[in-house]
């Protein structure tokens, strides 16, 4: 910064810090209000098998639809959800919603084989009786475990210890799915991976798109592509290995897709396929490839 004009961008600079913290104040006051007055939204995004590209899962993504229209991302409220305690009654409304909203396309659609995913803020876990809730979730709805999948990021499981711990793997003896949410974006201890109760990995966008485009001297003389798609089937070969299935994230080009298919990868998600849809958009994707053929 030039020393002539310093004080003004801090004063700006706090200026704006101020206005975050407020908008951050606003709406952590409002949230809870919001969420009894059903201003929050669940969107779906497809799950394709890479195979065949048919859709064999949604991943429930909630949304914020302001009295005015405007929505709010997940991004923006699932912070300030986790730092006021108010995802832990969110999160849970998301389950529900996400397992009544499967029982209504398995009713309107029968015969219908699709499993949910929900993301699960470590909270969660940690602090509400996550295996009570998920256990009245599925009996209320009727929502079949082995049909859910539940969705912890990488490092939030590997904090994970005690209690918790164990809440996880009540849950998997039930049935229900663990994922590795955005795997690749922390520092996993790969022999640790084998004591966690899980089943599926979700390997982050950058794995997908351009792996270790932050070390320009990787492979040295190779090319840096060549070194990037070994990487990438060493990490589905370790999944396999580990009795793991691999879900590709931000999967947006066809060629993205051939190397994955080719590398063995099981299923993928992203734009190339489809973006979130509202629950209504769901049944016309059961029917046939999901994105171009
Ligand atoms: P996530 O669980 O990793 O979800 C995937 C995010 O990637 C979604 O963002 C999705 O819209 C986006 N995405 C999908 N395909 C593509 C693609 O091809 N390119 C790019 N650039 N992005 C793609 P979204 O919906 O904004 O959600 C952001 C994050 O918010 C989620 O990341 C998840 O961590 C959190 N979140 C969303 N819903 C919930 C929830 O109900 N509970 C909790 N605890 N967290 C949630
Ligand atoms: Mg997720
Ligand atoms: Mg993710
Ligand atoms: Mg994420």
């Amino acid at each position: 910064w030039a020393k002539k004009d310093g004080r003004n961008r801090v004063a700006e600079f706090d200026a704006e810090r101020h206005r975050t913290a407020v908008a951050r104040f606003e709406l952590s006051a409002r949230m809870p209000h919001a969420l009894d007055a059903g201003e929050f939204v669940v969107d779906y995004q497809p799950l394709v098998r890479l195979t065949d590209q048919r859709l064999v899962g949604v991943e429930a993504l909630v949304r914020w639809e302001q009295p005015g229209g405007e929505r709010i991302g997940p991004d923006v409220f699932i912070p300030i959800a986790e730092e006021t305690g108010l995802i832990v009654p969110l999160g849970r409304w998301v389950l529900a919603e996400a397992c009544r909203q499967a029982v209504r396309w398995r009713e309107e659609h029968p015969g219908t084989q699709l499993f949910v995913s929900v993301n699960l803020a470590a909270r969660q876990v940690r602090e509400a009786g996550i295996v009570d809730d998920v256990t009245r979730v599925l009996a209320d709805t009727g929502w079949p475990a082995h049909a859910l999948q539940l969705e912890l990021t990488e490092s939030d499981l590997m904090g994970t210890t005690g209690e918790p711990l164990d809440a996880l793997r009540d849950l998997a003896a039930m049935g229900v799915r663990i994922a590795i949410d955005d795997f690749g974006t922390g520092y996993s201890n790969l022999a640790y991976l084998r004591t966690l109760p899980v089943h599926a990995l979700k390997l982050a966008g950058p794995f997908v798109t351009r792996p270790f485009a932050a070390i320009p001297e990787a492979g040295g003389e190779r090319d840096r592509d060549e070194v990037d798609l070994e990487v990438l089937a060493l990490l589905i070969e370790l999944a396999h290995t580990l009795g793991l299935s691999v879900t590709a994230e931000v999967v947006e080009t066809s060629l993205q897709l051939e190397r994955l298919r080719k590398l063995g990868c099981d299923t993928g998600q992203g734009w190339y396929f489809a973006p979130p849809v509202p629950a209504s958009a769901v049944p016309a994707l059961l029917r046939g490839p999901v994105g171009p053929a």
